[in-house]
């Protein structure tokens, strides 16, 4: 097909007119395209014509990288030399689809990075995960909200929860002059590494969930029907809250993918994530209490972002933000409990003098030790 006759296609127009901020740009897309469709011996129908247009892309993209492998390259102009990079050809067949209404995650790529896949992201706000505790409360049967609330807390594996019999024990303890409470789980096992944890549950509506459980018992009473109705009710309450999208969750690399398939795992990467926001970033506390190392914490369950980088310091009791953050922070577990049972409340009385005298105090014990 020639470039004049491609122009005349309706849904070249409508990628014309959809991107007429960018003209240069544009052409350049439109070659790639054009590229793409002579190489594949495909027509601008073809390219459409899908019920999953993510995967459509892939495979168009593949395709086309193995014709110009094969030397099969159709140009638009008179070139001889085959492409080695083809960002611009994917980013050509995003654009494209994007003008015709598709929707295109913004993290989706074409190949697989590199190294580990990135689902270091995977995350409940405090609003989503309380809705979750609302969706499990609401079904009627007890044990699965105690297996969300209880994963929520601890981020174990299912295989660690599917075998863990109770032994939560309420534990009374005082931050600042406030008594507070929590629940702290000796030898919590995880299978999978062979290995035990000694766990905390420090939310209060988590801690009065778990209160039910009956000693010595397990969540679960029958492990396969079980497991399988808590992943089912999971999917259902991700696709409730939009982490699962139906045009995404096929698709590897895409958050609504992993969410599909690792429904339970998700919980284990959100409560991680979580973990790290109640103790303003403390990559090697967080990993004492579950793993053999700090680099997996932070490569495969939370890199440290933006929030991580800019908000360290905030605290919901010691040092409140001036704007209500989407999901609270602290800079302690202390911290965490005290807030609860100070009525959600900051300490009372800080001042900027309290605050330094607390930074001075820190540096002095780090450089003592
Ligand atoms: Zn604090």
């Amino acid at each position: 097909m020639k470039k004049s006759e491609f122009l005349e296609l309706p849904e070249i127009q409508k990628w014309q007119k959809a991107t007429s901020n960018n003209t240069t740009q544009f052409r350049m897309y439109l070659h790639k395209l054009l590229i793409i469709c002579n190489t594949n011996q495909i027509t601008i129908s073809d390219i459409l014509d899908t019920d999953n247009h993510l995967y459509k892309m892939i495979e168009i993209y593949n395709n086309f990288k193995q014709k110009v492998a094969q030397g099969e390259i159709v140009h638009t102009r008179n070139v001889n030399d085959s492409p080695t990079n083809f960002t611009k050809y994917a980013t050509a067949l995003k654009s494209f689809f994007g003008s015709q209404g598709f929707y295109i995650p913004p993290k989706f790529e074409f190949e697989q990075r590199k190294g580990l896949p990135n689902y270091a992201e995977i995350e409940l706000t405090d609003a989503e995960r309380d809705q979750g505790l609302v969706h499990f409360g609401g079904l009627g049967d007890p044990k699965l909200l105690q297996a969300f609330a209880l994963q929520s807390e601890i981020f174990c594996r299912i295989s660690a929860l599917l075998e863990w019999k109770n032994n939560l024990e309420i534990r009374d303890d005082e931050v600042d002059g406030i008594p507070v409470k929590y629940g702290y789980i000796n030898k919590f096992y995880e299978p999978k590494q062979h290995t035990t944890w000694n766990k905390r549950v420090l939310n209060k509506g988590i801690l009065d969930i778990l209160e039910d459980i009956p000693q010595g018992e397990p969540i679960f009473a029958d492990a396969t029907k079980d497991y399988k109705e808590y992943c089912d009710e999971l999917r259902v309450f991700y696709r409730s809250i939009g982490k699962i999208r139906q045009n995404e969750k096929s698709v590897k690399q895409t958050d609504s993918w992993y969410y599909d398939n690792y429904p339970t795992h998700s919980v284990r990467h959100s409560s991680t994530r979580q973990a790290l926001r109640r103790t303003g970033g403390n990559y090697s506390i967080i990993a004492s209490m579950g793993w053999n190392s700090e680099g997996i914490v932070r490569q495969i369950y939370s890199k440290p972002d933006e929030e991580l980088v800019l908000r360290q310091s905030h605290c919901e009791y010691c040092n409140p933000p001036k704007f209500k953050l989407e999901s609270e922070r602290f800079c302690t577990f202390e911290h965490f409990l005290a807030y609860q049972y100070n009525d959600s409340k900051p300490k009372s009385g800080i001042n900027e003098v309290d605050k330094w005298k607390k930074i001075a105090m820190e540096l002095r014990s780090q450089v003592v030790s």
